[in-house]
C-alpha cells in the first residue's frame, strides 16, 4: 500500500489538535505505519523546504516549525498520497474547504496545522527524512476486507 508523511505542526501540537487530527486519518481507514515526536531544526526544515529557502517568509517558516515539537506520522493506504492531500485541504486555512483538516482548524496560510507529502517521490524522500528504517511497521491490516474490493487491496 502506498504510503505518506504526515507532521502536525507546532500551530497543531499546541492548539491540542494532535488526537483529532490522528482521529481522523485512523477514522478514514489509513493505517498507521510509524509515529512519533521531534524537535526540527533548521538543517532538517532547509532540506524539506528547499522549494521555499528563497522566499522572503521562509524566517518565518523556520521560526513557526521550530517553536515546538511536531508528531511525524507515515500511514498508508490505497492512493494514500492524494487522499491525505485532500483530507488536509489547500494550503492557505482560510481558502481550505470547509471539512478539511486546514478548512476545519485553521485561519492561516502559514499557522496551517498539517503537512502532508504532495507526490509518490517527495513522499519517498520524506519518509526517509523524518524516520530510520526500524521506526517504519509494516503489519497486517485486520480489517482490510471491510476497507477494500478485492481489487483495491
Ligand atoms: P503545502 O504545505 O500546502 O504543501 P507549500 O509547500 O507551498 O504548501 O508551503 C509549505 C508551507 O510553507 C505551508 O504549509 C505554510 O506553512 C508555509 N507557507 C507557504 N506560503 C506561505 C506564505 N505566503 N507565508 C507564510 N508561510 C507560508
Amino acid at each position: 500500500m502506498e504510503k505518506s508523511l504526515i507532521i502536525i505542526k507546532p500551530s497543531g501540537v499546541q492548539r491540542g489538535l494532535v488526537g483529532p487530527v490522528i482521529n481522523r486519518f485512523q477514522q478514514k481507514g489509513l493505517q498507521i505505519n510509524g509515529i512519533k515526536m521531534m524537535q526540527l531544526d533548521e538543517e532538517i526544515l532547509r532540506r524539506h523546504y528547499a522549494h521555499l529557502v528563497d522566499r522572503p517568509f521562509f524566517p518565518w517558516i523556520l521560526d513557526s516549525m521550530m517553536a515546538s515539537p511536531v508528531i511525524v506520522m507515515v500511514v498508508s493506504g490505497r492512493d494514500a498520497i492524494e487522499v491525505v492531500r485532500q483530507m488536509v485541504g489547500a494550503t492557505n486555512g482560510r481558502k481550505a474547504l470547509p471539512g478539511t483538516i486546514r478548512g476545519d482548524y485553521s485561519l492561516s496560510g502559514q499557522e496551517n496545522i498539517i503537512h502532508a507529502s504532495d507526490s509518490p517521490e517527495s513522499a519517498a524522500l520524506e519518509i526517509e527524512r523524518f524516520f530510520k528504517a526500524d521506526e517504519i511497521f509494516d503489519y497486517p491490516l485486520a480489517q482490510k476486507q471491510f476497507l477494500y474490493a478485492p481489487d483495491e487491496i
